[in-house]
Parts: C-alpha cells; structure tokens; sequence
C-alpha cells in the first residue's frame, strides 16, 4: 500500500497501467520463421560505416525471413542531438538499399502500429512501468548527489570493492516510503532505480547468437531507469521499447554485452518474453601491428561519406560488408556471380566474434570485380553521377563525348577475362585521359612514357614509321598483321644480319611498334588493348596524335 502511495506521489500524472500497453501493442502475428530485427541509432549526425554495417545485418536478417525492419530513434541523450539527423540517417540507408519496413520516416513523420519510434516521445510509456515497478517495490526514488556518488565511489575504491550501487552501498534502497514521500514533498530532487533481485553469486547461462555460449553472474546492480530529467536510460527504454515494439533478434554493438546480465534482468521484472541477441563485433582496423576499432576521429574511411566522395559504387560497400559480415559471402559471389546479393543467406552465428577487419585494400579488390561485372552503360551512368558532384570536368567531357564514354568502359568486357582497371570513380580519369584532347595535350613532356627499351627518338622512328601505314577500317586480325609487317621491316632494317640468321626470333619487335605507338596515342606504356584503343579514338584523332608526336 505505501508502495502505491509512493507511486502516486513519484509520478502523478501517469493513469495508465502497463496492462494498457501491453493490449494497445499487439503481440505481432509472425508467419514461421519471420524475424523483428531493428536499427536504432542515437541522431548525433555522424554516419559511421559501422552503423551501416549494424544496419545491413539487421535488415538482412529480417528481409530474408520475410521479417520487419523498423527504425527506432534513441534521443534520450538530448545533448547529443543534431538537427537533420534522422532524415540523413534515411537517406543514408536508402542509399545502401537498405529501407525500413516500419518506423520514423523523417524528423517528426513515422509508420507502423508501435510507435512512437522515437524514445524522447515515449516518456509516459517508459514512466507507467517504472509507476509500476516502483507500486511493487522493486524500484524506489534515489536522492543521491553528485558529491554523495562521489563518496560512495572513493569509498569502494578504497575498500576495493565493486563500485557502483548496490547492496549495503545502496543508501536510498531502504528508505521507507514515508520517508521518500516527505523528501519528494519537501521538492528533494531523485532518480528513479531498480531494486535489483540479482545476487553475483548465481550465474546465468545464456547463448548469444554471435558470441555463441556465455555465462555471466546475476546483476546486483540497482541501476538507474528514470533519469532526473524524467527520460530513461538505454537500459530500461531497451526493456520496454524491444519488448512492446515486438523485436524478435536485437542485434547491436559488442559495446552493450556488459550490459547483458542487467538487460536480462530487467525483461524477468518487467515480465516481458525475452528477444534473442546477437553482440556484433566493432569495426576494426589494421594500424601498424595493432587492431584498433575504426576511429571517427583518425580514421576518414570511418564516414560513410568517404566512400561516396572516392567514388565507390553502393554496391561495392555492400559487397565488402556482407564479406566482413560473413566471410563465406565471397566464396558464393564467386559461385554465383550474376545473383543479387539479397540472395545470399547472412548468418549471426558464422560472424566473425572478435572484429570485422576492415581494409581498404580488400574492398578495391571487392570493388573491381563488382564494377567488372557491371554493363558498359550502368559504368557510364554511375560514373557521370558521381563526376556530375566531384569531377565536373570529366562530368563535362563524358556528357559531351558519350559514345566514347561509354564505348571506354566497354574495353574488354565481354572477353572471358574482363579488365578490373576500377575500384572506385576517382581511379576513372588517370586511366581515361588520353580519350579526350583535352587533357591530353596539357600533359608535360616529362610525364610521357616510352617502352623501356627505347630512347623518344627511336619511339619517334618506330611511330612515324607507322603512321604512314595505319589502318583503323582494318579487321582486328588484319590490323595485327600489318603491325607484325611493320615489325619486321624496321626490324630488318635495324639488324638485317641477326634477322637474316633467325627471323623467327624478332617476336619482340611487335611489341616495340606497339609500344611506341602506344606512346605516341597514350603517352602511357601500359594501357589496354591498343586496337580497340584506336578505334575508340577514330582516324582523324589517330592521325593528329602521331603527328604531335613526332613534333615533340
Ligand atoms: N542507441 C544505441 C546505440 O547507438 C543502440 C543500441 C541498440 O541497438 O540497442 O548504441
């Protein structure tokens, strides 16, 4: 009865009962295997590439089972907050592929039977179940100041005991009622806290879908539910909002497992069936000799901004995450190169338990291929809306020049081994240039590479030797002939004794007129095939390259 007292005076204007919620949020009414997963970032306005990762891990694993994915924004730290972050953290996803089936759909807008999705918006939700605790005695007011915690601490430090608030150190756990009424009354300032049943001599067994099997002692803590500013710590708005908004998996950071031991607690006080948990490891990096998790602060790759502005397809880092979500992804790309990559199956339990590594050199790799595999026309289309942002001369040029444009992406691409000459879009134009007049011509003299068999002069020789032969209306065979011809006949007229004596021994003369044509059209000594180099180009473009050549 004074328990109930207490409740009333605590918190006055909450007139509902959990029983309330419990029947305004139906249980959900899930087909088979179907899974509730969630994302639940804080809107701090930072997008890490760890929360895509999270992110596509939890929409996978609702998607594939014909489950929900919902968005949930957790702004009970109200100092963290930035405007415009919920929308961007929308954007963000969609832009991964990665949408949510219920949910905040923009800063004030949102979906679904379970809302609302935004913890600063629950308050008298988060309050009717500490109302309830608190009726039932297992939560009770705490007064404790700053400077009072402060004591408590340096005591146990002292001590060396576990620090924190609990047992013997709990002093407002076992305060009577009409005490704590008289404080409140008095305009005493307080927290609300759980009165922790747990005891750190019982262990609790549990299986975490990542982590595999895990045994840990009970909670002793009483831990704060109710802040003094009214909102909920992330302990107690987990407990109501995952067990009323239905979510089956929670899957979330690594950081929240020392958490557990209380989280699970909290669900048998509340009386609320307990959701499956899956801990995903950090997003780590390689420094030096040192694993270190990816840093917001030294780290550009940790913005996911970064792999927009280099110009790395979506479609590449989702490739890449899947493979740091689980290693087997590459195996089945390998296996299944045209599937979508929704078809491949994510499993929690084959995650990696100690650290996704993330490296940037397995994602060019990653990249290559999934651009490789890309028609000439989707290249095209995905480079010009990335240079449109962060090349605008080439947006220019590529926009002017299309056919060549696309007819550059299209080199060696539906041979049996397509070239992978682009991870990201910032790679296009080093390896382009020489399509366009433009920039060709601006190139300094000293940037010009030869065969590294020969001098600019005999290059010049080889080259306007050629350029009087050439012939781009040529079949691909005939071409190669005439250039093999052209071989021989300098070659003879370089060395007529040695070719007399062994003709067959001057194969490497072919590739030195392709080399010093490929100079000459390129001012590169490692390009690809240079045939279909020359007929990207045309004539009239052929035949001015060589003629700027021999003037250098
Ligand atoms: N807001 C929490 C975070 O950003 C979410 C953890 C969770 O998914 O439960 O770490």
């Amino acid at each position: 009865m004074d328990n109930k007292r207490l409740a009333e005076v605590m918190l006055p204007e909450i007139k509902h009962t959990p029983e309330y919620y419990l029947d305004k949020y139906k249980k959900r009414n899930l087909k088979g295997e179907a899974k509730v997963t969630r994302y639940a970032p804080s809107p701090t306005g930072f997008q890490h590439i760890g929360g895509v990762f999270a992110a596509l891990a939890a929409e996978r694993i609702a998607k594939q089972s014909e489950g929900v994915f919902y968005l949930r924004i957790e702004d009970t730290d109200q100092k963290r907050e930035v405007e415009g972050a919920i929308a961007d953290t929308i954007a963000t996803m969609h832009n991964f592929n990665i949408d949510f089936d219920e949910g905040m759909t923009g800063e004030d807008t949102s979906k679904g039977e379970y809302g609302p999705y935004k913890q600063s918006e629950r308050g008298e939700i988060y309050k009717t179940f500490a109302k309830d605790l608190i009726g039932r005695g297992l939560a009770y007011p705490c007064f404790c100041s700053e400077e009072e915690m402060n004591a408590i601490r340096e005591e146990q430090t002292a001590m060396k005991e576990t620090p924190g608030y609990y047992g013997k150190w709990a002093k407002c756990r076992d305060l009577t009622s009409k005490e704590a009424i008289a404080r409140i009354e008095k305009g005493d300032k307080f927290v609300i806290r759980l009165k922790s049943p747990g005891n750190i001599e019982n262990r609790v067994d549990f299986h975490d879908l990542v982590k595999g099997d895990i045994s840990f002692p009970e909670s002793n803590q009483d831990i704060v539910i109710i802040k003094s500013d009214g909102l909920p710590t992330y302990h107690f708005a987990h407990g109501i909002d995952d067990a009323l908004m239905g979510t089956t998996h929670v899957t979330r950071g690594e950081e929240w497992l020392p958490s557990l031991p209380i989280h699970v607690q909290l669900f048998e006080v509340l009386g609320f069936e307990k959701p499956q948990y899956g801990h995903i490891p950090g997003v780590m990096k390689l420094d030096g000799e040192t694993k270190r998790k990816l840093s917001k602060r030294k780290d550009p790759e940790s913005a996911v901004s970064y792999y927009k502005e280099q110009g790395y397809p979506v479609q590449s880092v989702i490739e890449y995450l899947l493979n740091i979500i689980n290693s087997n992804f590459e195996q089945w790309r390998e296996e299944n190169p045209t599937a979508d990559y929704t078809e491949f199956p994510v499993a929690l339990e084959k995650m990696s338990k100690s650290g996704a590594l993330f490296d940037i050199i397995k994602l060019n790799d990653v990249s290559k291929n999934v651009i490789c595999r890309m028609k000439a026309d989707k290249v095209y289309e995905l480079y010009i809306a990335w240079a449109k942002d962060y090349d605008k001369e080439m947006y220019d040029f590529m926009v002017k020049y299309e056919e060549r444009g696309k007819a550059l992406f299209n080199i060696d691409k539906e041979g049996p081994k397509p070239r992978k000459d682009y991870a990201k879009w910032s790679d296009v134009k080093e390896k382009v240039f020489y399509f366009f007049d433009e920039l060709f011509y601006n190139e300094v003299k000293e940037n010009i590479e030869l065969p590294s068999n020969m001098d600019l002069e005999e290059a010049k020789r080889i080259a306007g030797a050629y350029a009087k032969i050439f012939d781009i209306s040529n079949d691909k065979d005939t071409w190669f002939e005439n250039l093999k011809a052209m071989a021989l006949e300098l070659g003879y007229a370089a060395d007529k004794k040695t070719f007399k004596k062994n003709p067959e021994n001057y194969k490497g003369m072919v590739s030195d007129v392709a080399g010093a044509v490929r100079s000459a059209l390129t001012h590169r000594s490692n390009t690809p095939d240079l045939y279909t180099i020359m007929q990207i180009m045309d004539k009239d473009m052929v035949e001015e390259r060589f003629k700027r050549f021999l003037d250098i």
